[in-house]
């Protein structure tokens, strides 16, 4: 093959952006890494994300028993693409950690499948979960900020950087046990520009869930600004 040819990419075959085996059809995953993912598509709670949705409330949404005795909750919406198993967390961590960037595309469009209904809802600006600026430059990129602008361009919808920084270094929160999550990100994020925010409905994106802590205290600084919703959405959630 050419050096133009190369250059080009068209003559290059579609290749799946999991396994790299070459596609027929360029859907960007091949058959048999989209069976590997565990969606999270059915029954799934509007207000919290998991797939326990047993109810509907008086607007059609699907609605878990602990949301609907605890209606006063940070987000309006919260939606997680698939599962957080096996699978998942190597995707993750490779695009997190190892520099697979061009996974972003991908992840963002199993963010815009799975937040049909946060989009469908309105959303005015897509905020992506800061990194403490020591731990950006130890990483070189944030992979929340990646997939809010792969996310930005497939919705049409304004991503925001800066309104929300963090402030704290805190540890990971994988190393953390559950009552020192919550200590541990406690006044972590800080609001910025509070005009990005006010009167907007806010999407917060993120990699993973895994408790919610990150995302609700983010949120908690977001709120600051007095946004009309703060909405999240992760690519995968601890189940
Ligand atoms: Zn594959
Ligand atoms: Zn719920």
């Amino acid at each position: 093959m050419s050096l133009l040819q190369n250059f080009f990419g068209f003559i290059l075959p579609p290749r799946c952006a999991i396994c790299g085996r070459v596609l027929q059809i360029d859907q960007g995953i091949c058959d048999e890494c989209i069976e590997n993912i565990d969606f999270i598509s059915d029954n799934v709670c509007y207000r919290c994300g998991q797939p326990q949705g047993d109810f509907i409330d008086k607007r059609g949404h699907h609605i878990c028993g602990r949301c609907l005795a605890h209606p006063r909750q940070i987000f309006r919406f919260s939606r997680s693409a698939c599962a957080y198993d096996n699978f998942s967390q190597k995707l993750i961590l490779d695009f997190k950690f190892h520099d697979h960037t061009d996974l972003a595309s991908l992840l963002a469009k199993m963010l815009y499948v799975a937040g049909k209904d946060i989009f469908a809802a309105g959303v005015d600006v897509i905020i992506p979960v800061p990194l403490h600026y020591t731990r950006l430059l130890k990483r070189k990129y944030n992979q929340s900020a990646l997939l809010a602008k792969e996310l930005g361009k497939l919705s049409g919808v304004k991503v925001c950087y800066n309104a929300v920084i963090k402030s704290k270094m805190t540890r990971p929160q994988v190393e953390c046990s559950g009552s020192e999550r919550l200590t541990n990100v406690k006044g972590a994020f800080r609001l910025k520009n509070v005009a990005a925010l006010q009167n907007k409905h806010v999407l917060l994106i993120d990699d993973v869930l895994t408790t919610g802590t990150t995302l609700k205290e983010c949120a908690y600084a977001i709120k600051k600004a007095r946004p009309k919703s703060i909405d999240s959405l992760t690519v995968a959630r601890v189940l």
